[in-house]
């Protein structure tokens, strides 16, 4: 089943997409909600980010080929960070870039997305994925002269609209071993399967849920395959004008412009 959440005639909703029809839902996507009479064409209507996450959870360097390309060491355990509500994009909206006097080095990061269902904690890992509502495509758009300078990554991950998420919640999925990839203006620039994590999906949800309850809409960004911009030589960084998609398969595909604001 798709979870869209959408916006039309002023009102944002939840529902459900079955080919290009929009069914609205009641209640609490969470816990108890029923699908109403009202239905749209999936044409007619704003889709937003899927979900209103109460945190947004990240780890980083959970490819092997992504830490080769930086030169970096496996962890020996998840690296987590986060990423600030406000950095949650829209799929299909035009996305801004940061002014060029804070910072020029803004980096794509194609990535599987996890949406919790319920609250997890201390969830072993052989009952992870019964945690799981569904699954989303996400870019961890990044600023890598930030994420460097601040040693910390939170801030150079939080700038505004670094965090489309999108385009639906896919709730029928296994994430064991998924087509993940990248595209710049139609060119492949990640290309991997979830099956190359070094950290799975229900290790890093019991992991993450070891005293620390993760809540029902989390959102848990997987890590991001080799191919970032930043690695490249010469480094591509986003510019206006750009196009990134992240396609996963069994998902869909999250695509979004980036513009300088005030540049025609
Ligand atoms: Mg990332």
């Amino acid at each position: 089943m798709r979870i869209i959440r959408f916006h039309h005639g002023g009102q944002s909703h939840y529902g459900v997409l079955e080919g290009e029809r929009v069914s609205v839902l009641t209640g609490d996507i969470f816990a108890d909600w029923r699908v109403t009479s009202t239905h749209y064409d999936l044409a007619e209507v704003t889709l937003l980010v899927p979900v209103q996450p109460p945190s947004i959870l990240c780890i980083g360097k959970n490819y092997k080929a992504h830490i080769e390309e930086f030169k970096s060491k496996p962890p020996a355990a998840p690296i987590l960070f986060i990423k600030a509500a406000n950095s949650l994009h829209d799929p299909g909206a035009p996305a801004p870039l940061p002014a060029p006097e804070l910072t020029t080095q803004i980096d794509y990061e194609a990535e599987l997305a996890v949406v919790i269902g319920r609250p997890a904690r201390n969830v072993p890992e052989e009952k992870a994925l019964d945690y799981v509502f569904g699954y989303t495509c996400a870019n961890d758009v990044t600023a890598r002269d930030w994420q460097a300078q601040d040693g910390q990554w939170a801030r150079g991950k939080s700038l505004d609209g670094f965090c489309p998420i999108g385009p639906w919640i896919e709730t029928e999925l296994d994430p064991a071993d998924l087509r993940i990839e990248g595209r710049l203006n139609g060119a492949v620039m990640q290309s991997s399967r979830t099956s190359m994590l070094i950290f799975s999906v229900p290790y890093l949800i019991s992991y993450l849920s070891r005293g620390m309850t993760l809540l029902p809409g989390t959102v848990l960004l997987t890590g991001t395959p080799s191919g970032v911009g930043f690695a490249r030589t010469p480094p591509v960084f986003l510019c206006h004008g750009d196009v990134y998609e992240v396609d996963i398969e069994g998902i869909g595909v999250l695509t979004n412009s980036f513009f300088l604001p005030g540049k025609d």
